[in-house]
């Protein structure tokens, strides 16, 4: 992974950079941030970059060719080390550790630069896993970090959510901390650093980093992905500063199709009074299934509320997609300061009742009707 390949945390980098660069890399090292903005890809690329033997003074990069390079390009480098949660699976009679699910974890970070701990835990392919990282996990990294390096000044561990280990491995793992080796670097990567015991969090030196500014996540879905600005900016909006949710709502973007249509539908229908297509709506809606009603309603929050301040007539504060947008030309009119909250508790109402197992099609009717009341103040 190169520096250049990650648009994101330019400060983070330049820190980074500086560290290497003065050869004042702390032994423990903890980049903490929200989720899905690239941390883990800066460690790595930071990786990459003190072990690259081919890069000259003021590159600001790794070269990308060296055999260090190639070999952290196949995440094959041999004097780094990967930990990273994961899961017990039945067939194991001990703890596993991170080694035992190297290919899968391989495989899961070819071409990523957004972790995405939901992916990861589907790789596992077991209902319910929670991926944690087990006390053995320090006997392996003992064993492996006894041999000297292979050539290299340091070996590096890279470490994903350390806060996913368990006491007893971390009352383990501190005892490496406190006694740093020479030539052994931990770089580890938090989402949730308040999750880590505070004595391993007091022994670390730390980076933080922020979320990702929606120009930036607008930048790569419309570089990356081909999206036009407008839409890239409304995902990006709602992503809420995270490229991996980003990414995540274009891989649902089908499904949001869906939830525009059906939201098409029921206005029209409502405002026509047309209560026997209102009850075919109600149960088509329904077999879309629990959790896609669920989702429905919490995108109709969201347009409810967009089309409100569509009244406005300031673009700036919209946060709609051209489709939509279109829509809002003749729609938004009708949501107006006497209906919108009432609109948004009765949609808001629908997907908690529909949450706690209610019948689909009877809230769902019990929506289309309160919405042709609604409609008409
Ligand atoms: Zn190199």
């Amino acid at each position: 992974m190169l520096f250049k390949e990650i648009p994101v945390h330019e400060n983070t980098r330049q820190r980074l950079l500086s560290l290497a660069d003065n050869d004042r890399i702390p032994h423990a090292l903890l980049i903490e941030g929200p989720s899905g903005t690239g941390k883990f890809a800066l460690a790595r690329a930071f990786a990459q970059y003190i072990h690259c033997t081919g890069r000259k003074p003021g590159d600001k990069d790794s070269c990308g060719v060296c055999p260090s390079c190639i070999q952290h390009q196949s995440m094959s480098h041999i004097d780094t080390h990967y930990v990273f949660p994961v899961v017990k699976l039945d067939k194991m009679t001990n703890a596993p550790v991170s080694d035992d699910f190297l290919t899968e974890w391989k495989e899961y970070l070819d071409g990523r630069r957004f972790m995405d701990f939901s992916v990861w835990t589907e790789t596992f392919d077991k209902k319910n896993a929670q991926p944690i990282t087990y006390a053995n996990e320090s006997g392996a990294l003992l064993r492996k970090l006894s041999f000297a390096a292979h050539g290299s000044k340091y070996k590096v561990v890279l470490w994903w959510l350390p806060e996913k280990m368990n006491e007893e491995a971390a009352n383990k793992i501190l005892k490496m901390l406190e006694e740093p080796w020479e030539d052994t670097l931990f770089i580890m990567v938090s989402d949730n650093p308040k999750e880590l015991l505070p004595t391993i969090y007091s022994r670390v030196q730390r980076i933080s980093t922020g979320r990702v500014a929606d120009s930036v996540i607008a930048g790569i879905l419309e570089t990356e992905r081909g999206i036009g600005s407008e839409d890239a900016m409304s995902i990006a909006h709602n992503a809420d500063g995270s490229v991996t949710a980003a990414l995540r709502s274009i891989g649902s973007r089908s499904d949001e199709n869906e939830f525009f249509n059906m939201f098409v539908t029921l206005m029209r229908q409502a405002y026509q009074r047309k209560i026997a297509d209102l009850k075919e709506w109600s149960a088509a809606l329904a077999t879309l299934g629990r959790e896609k009603e669920i989702k429905f309603y919490e995108y109709s929050v969201r347009l409810i509320r967009e089309n409100f301040i569509y009244n406005f007539k300031l673009p700036q504060l919209n946060y709609l997609n051209s489709t939509e947008s279109a829509f809002s030309v003749r729609f938004a009119r009708f949501i107006n300061e006497r209906n919108v909250e009432k609109l948004i508790e009765v949609f808001d109402k629908a997907r908690i009742d529909i949450a706690g197992n209610a019948n689909g099609k009877i809230v769902n009717l019990d929506v289309a009707i309160k919405v042709i009341l609604l409609l008409k103040q």
